[in-house]
């Protein structure tokens, strides 16, 4: 299909904060190349929302995705000081995205080769609820924390069913569920037990298995070939989700997808690295790959199977890579080679 005869998507696109605005740029570049029909609507949040509106999470950002119920999002921060909730979780609790799904190929061979691993973490509840507060002894208003994390059943068989359904869709044939119920017995206990029922219902077409979550962390660095998918809860699926990255190369290769049941939001799993921000050295393939999950999403297979052949060509063929890949582009240097290879397909 020519882009010209595709149906027009209207998209809303938040540049974030940090190396956001670099990487979505470079990401908008390279989807223009490909003939993506997304109409963009661009809108702030995180500190740029503080910047531009004096929120964190602007109503007209929050309207721009009621209204196109899709998203792509660089890295928000959540501004320091009292009362501010992350943006990014503010986020997936107004859209009810809850399931976080995080892939991650090699595409680069370097210390571990042909990982094929995907992630999903449920998206709402754990710790992520932050029902947290301090009490006060003596003199010390801080002198004791207490976080308080809640799982429910109906999430927690929801994110399982997805996590199934995914398998079967995607060809997946294990999924590991990663919990901690030797200690968090309710909290991550009730998980480990929804799955388990679940689990049944689809016996024989996907296997399931349960990993204690720091058993796991040690596994993903001695064997990681052992799994095919992970379903964890928030919390540990946030860490063992960075640590998935680091098996391909880093943060700038791991992209993030949240759907709920009406709206779903692209990401790169990586924030907003203030400590290269402004050098345009961040590599875009987290957001990049991103997108490409975006244009599964919406039916646009096969730009999407074009973005992944144009990085790999870029990466192992043209051997043009970003700095955190021991390259020397620039990320612009970068997207104009993925253009390049796009314009040559
Ligand atoms: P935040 O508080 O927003 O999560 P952070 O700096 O704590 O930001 P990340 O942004 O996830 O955490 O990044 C950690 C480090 O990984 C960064 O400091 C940066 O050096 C590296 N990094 C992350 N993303 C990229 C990228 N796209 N390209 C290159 N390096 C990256």
């Amino acid at each position: 299909m020519e882009s010209s005869t595709r149906q027009q998507i209207p998209a809303t696109l938040i540049p974030g904060d940090g190396i956001g605005p670099e990487v979505v740029d470079a990401t908008a570049h390279i989807l223009d190349a490909l003939g993506a029909p997304f109409i963009w609507d661009v809108q702030h949040a995180g500190v740029a929302g503080v910047t531009h509106s004096g929120d964190p999470l602007p109503a007209a950002t929050l309207d721009s995705v009621r209204r196109t119920r899709l998203a792509l999002k660089g890295p928000l921060t959540t501004p320091i000081g009292e009362g501010f909730r992350s943006s990014n979780v503010r986020l997936r609790e107004e859209f009810q995205l809850f399931a976080n799904v995080r892939p991650v190929r090699t595409i680069v061979p370097g210390r571990y080769d042909n990982i094929d691993l995907v992630l999903v973490r449920e998206n709402l509840g754990g710790f992520y609820v932050a029902h947290e507060y301090y009490v006060p002894v003596g003199n010390d208003p801080k002198a004791v924390a207490v976080a308080t994390g809640v799982n429910t059943r109906d999430a927690c068989t929801r994110i399982t069913r997805f996590a199934f359904e995914y398998a079967l869709k995607h060809g997946r044939k294990k999924i590991t569920v990663v919990h901690k119920a030797n200690i968090l017995k309710a909290l991550t206990g009730l998980f480990l037990e929804a799955a388990r029922d679940v689990a049944r219902e689809y016996a024989g077409r996907v296997e399931m298995n349960d990993m204690i979550v720091d058993a796991c962390a040690m596994q993903l660095v001695m064997n990681p070939w052992q799994f095919d998918m992970l379903l964890c809860t928030n919390l540990f699926g946030d860490i063992l989700s960075d640590q998935l990255a680091g098996l391909v190369g880093g943060l700038g290769m791991a992209p993030g997808a949240n759907y709920g049941n009406d709206t779903a939001i692209f990401e790169a799993v990586h924030g907003s690295a203030p400590d290269i921000a402004g050098k345009g050295v961040a590599n875009p393939i987290s957001l990049l790959l991103a997108s490409g999950l975006m244009l599964d999403h919406v039916g646009q297979g096969d730009l999407a199977q074009r973005l992944r052949a144009a990085i790999t060509e870029t990466l192992n063929t043209d051997q043009i890579r970003t700095r955190d890949l021991k390259g020397t582009a620039s990320t612009n240097e970068f997207a104009g080679a993925v253009v390049r290879r796009i314009a040559n397909a």
